[in-house]
């Protein structure tokens, strides 16, 4: 179904603009509190889902940041994982020794994320690496990977908004929403 035949009337929301906001703020001071050395944070937003989440993340860190971007894509325009990774652009600084942080909207089968931390790990090896998600829906996982901060759990629902498409649609939605 083509996004023009979906009615966003029917949108229900799952997660508020308020409390999206409150708890970026809780997890800010958490990336702030595993920082506190003083060294820079080298924040790398996963586009495009990632962007309004990581946007709004920085604006509540205290550390000092750097912001890199990356794009991956793995849904195409469908509504399910297709299990196969787009490396769309990894171009990233040397990344050896620094405090490197990965934001990423929704973890959902985990391979992407586990791609991710594969790749830094191994090629960038950073000093200390953390894996932060918005979104975790652990009942979709196919690998043993967690983020070590998420924002919320959700179910097996497909959602959309604060920067989660829906075929290219509705990340612009000031809240976290799925058609019911
Ligand atoms: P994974 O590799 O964990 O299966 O999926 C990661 C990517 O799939 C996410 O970064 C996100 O772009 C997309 N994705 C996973 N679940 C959803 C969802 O419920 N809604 C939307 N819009 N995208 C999702």
């Amino acid at each position: 179904m083509e996004i023009r035949d979906k009615n966003t009337d029917d949108l229900k929301v799952l997660i508020d603009t308020n409390t999206l906001t409150e708890r970026i703020k809780e997890l800010a001071s958490a990336v702030d509190e595993s920082f506190k050395n003083g060294d820079d944070v080298y924040v790398v937003c996963v586009l495009k889902g990632s962007v309004m989440f990581c946007a709004e993340l920085v604006k509540y860190m205290k550390s000092k940041v750097q912001m890199e971007f990356i794009r991956i894509s793995s849904y195409g325009n469908a509504q399910k994982s297709s299990n196969k990774l787009k490396a769309i652009d990894l171009t990233l600084p040397d990344l050896e020794g620094k405090n490197v942080v990965v934001i990423e909207d929704i973890v959902d089968t985990g391979l992407t994320a586990k791609y991710l931390i594969d790749l830094l790990s191994l090629e960038h090896r950073p000093k200390k690496l953390m894996f932060v998600s918005l979104l975790n829906k652990k009942c979709a996982r196919k690998t043993d990977i967690e983020p070590d901060l998420y924002g919320f759990e959700v179910d097996d629902k497909f959602v959309v908004g604060f920067g989660l498409d829906y075929a290219g649609y509705l990340r612009n939605l000031p809240f976290i929403g799925y058609f019911p």
